[in-house]
């Protein structure tokens, strides 16, 4: 056995695992059933936690709004103190951080790394951020007026996350809102449910190694119907959800239903344009990391390559060359470039979508399936895929969260947006050209109708300093960077009258 697991558990402060319901820094003696994780590189069992009850749910939440009445009180420079404090416990877990994102999720040691780089870099700049919630001033049209704007904390805010960031994307809500003064309750993906134990546990010990009281950070552990409990609570300020679009339309359902504030961020579809200018030394690296990097599990993995007619040859050449030499195997072995899919569902719905192709009529370049052997005992690793197809086929306007790229041929520049626009997701795009006049209408009005689009650079891996989402289906929330805190916090304007008049606005006369 190369991997010690008990080892790493204890290392990461998860020793008694097994024990009850995690909240802040202590159990709750509620005993709901149990959730095992399961890895898998290898199919063994990690570990098993119990998921949260209704009746712990309860207590999670009081605990929350009593911890909030404290928290929106410390300035907010203190409260960017204690996430520095968390970025430095961050850096000193990293390897171990690394290897259960890695172990549990399954995506590549380097790719583990660098998520906790990524709640690094986000510690980092809530930091920053704490000293500049600013708001506007402006000049009130009555004289002896002053009006200004402030924003002020939101009050719980319940975090639902996917299971492919399984902690980047906790890190982008909750070191943003709580430099904002929020209290955050966390329902991580039920896939990798001891990753996020391990962030809880680091997170809540700086808050109380700096006397806060427990409830600043809590964890719920369980699937959808945890969830729900957060989506349905009238005392949930906001829903930050990572997700499917199925999901997402269901949570925005439930929590439009009570007139909450939601911010979702859900399924993308993502597309490369090559045109006849570009450096296909880039534009073939752009789309390998793209298509296989995380076995095709990013939201942001490019899905579609949309190609110039005079370059495709050349392009699905040297793809499918370089496709022979990628590796396939234990992500935790740096010699491998991808690892498994989170599950056998997974794998099923690679396979059927690979079935779904071929019936509408897709050509085959590269091809998937499952892979069998020791290696691979876990049945989740698979064969990367590529497809020439069309833009209109049903399977190529979904999201199959796998390495399936589909290689579609446009003549002119207009049929290449037209053709990447269409499809109902609008989360991350790319173009490679290096033709200055492509590139820029590209990014104009009339192009790219998606969050995040790139020129000579792939569709993934995003930077935290800007704001991350998409549109349409994707569901039009912004995370991370940029002025993405105004999520997290509300509004208010204030307008106050230092003179002995009462004048009204508009000039309106009321005299009695
Ligand atoms: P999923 O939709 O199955 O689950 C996501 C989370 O939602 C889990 O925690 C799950 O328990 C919870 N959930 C599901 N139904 C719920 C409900 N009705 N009420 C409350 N909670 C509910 O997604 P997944 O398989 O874990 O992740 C893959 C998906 O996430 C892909 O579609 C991917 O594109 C998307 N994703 C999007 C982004 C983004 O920023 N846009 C980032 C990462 C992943």
């Amino acid at each position: 056995d190369t991997f010690d697991t008990k080892t790493l558990l204890q290392d990461l402060g998860l020793n008694e695992v097994n024990k009850g319901t995690w909240t802040g820094v202590e159990y709750i003696d509620i005993k709901g059933e149990w959730l095992s994780s399961h890895s898998p590189v290898d199919g063994k069992e990690i570990g098993k936690i119990q998921m949260t009850t209704r009746e712990s749910y309860e207590k999670v939440l009081e605990q929350a709004e009593k911890a909030f009445k404290v928290w929106r009180n410390v300035p907010a420079p203190q409260r960017g103190e204690v996430v520095r404090q968390i970025g430095v416990e961050l850096r000193n877990k990293k390897d171990l951080l690394g290897k259960i994102v890695s172990y549990e999720m399954g995506k590549s040691y380097q790719e583990g790394l660098g998520e906790v780089q990524e709640m690094i870099d986000i510690c980092d700049f809530a930091v920053g951020l704490s000293r500049q919630l600013y708001g506007l001033t402006m000049h009130s049209e009555r004289p002896g007026h002053r009006m200004y704007e402030q924003w002020h904390p939101l009050g719980v805010v319940g975090v639902i996350s996917a299971f492919n960031f399984p902690v980047a994307v906790w890190s982008w809500n909750t070191m943003i809102a709580w430099v904002c003064g929020d209290v955050c309750v966390w329902k991580p993906s039920e896939k990798t449910p001891l990753t996020s134990l391990a962030c809880q546990v680091l997170a809540s010990e700086v808050f109380k190694q700096n006397g806060f009281p427990e409830g600043v950070s809590s964890l719920l552990t369980g699937g959808a119907t945890v969830g729900a409990f957060l989506t349905q609570d009238p005392r949930v300020a906001l829903i930050s959800a990572t997700g499917s679009t199925d999901m997402g339309k269901a949570v925005g359902e439930t929590v439009g239903g009570r007139l909450g504030k939601v911010l979702l961020e859900l399924g993308g579809n993502n597309a490369i344009i090559i045109t006849e200018n570009a450096d296909l030394d880039i534009a073939i690296r752009g789309a390998l990391f793209g298509a296989v990097g995380t076995a095709g599990q990013r939201c942001t993995s490019t899905r579609r390559l949309i190609i110039q007619e005079s370059v495709f040859d050349e392009v699905k050449e040297r793809l499918v060359s370089a496709y022979g030499k990628l590796t396939i195997g234990n992500p935790l072995d740096e010699n491998n470039h991808i690892g498994p899919l989170i599950d056998e569902q997974a794998v099923q719905n690679y396979l059927t979508a690979i079935e779904r192709v071929k019936a509408e009529g897709g050509s085959e370049l590269v091809a998937g399936g499952l892979l069998e052997g020791e290696d691979y005992s876990s049945r989740c690793y698979v064969k990367p895929s590529v497809f020439e197809a069309e833009n209109h086929f049903q399977i190529v306007q979904k999201e199959t969260f796998g390495p399936i790229l589909y290689l579609i041929k446009y003549q002119e520049f207009e049929e290449a947006i037209a053709m990447q626009n269409n499809v109902p997701q609008g989360l991350s795009s790319a173009i490679m050209t290096t033709n200055m006049r492509e590139a820029e209408r590209y990014l104009s009005s009339e192009g790219s109708d998606c969050g995040i689009s790139n020129v000579n650079i792939g569709t993934s891996g995003a930077e935290i300093g800007g704001a991350f989402g998409g549109e349409k289906e994707t569901g039009g929330g912004r995370e991370s960077g940029s002025d993405a805190w105004k999520a997290y916090m509300r509004r208010q304007t204030n307008t106050i009258n230092y003179t002995t008049e009462l004048p009204l606005a508009q000039g309106i006369k009321f005299d009695i």
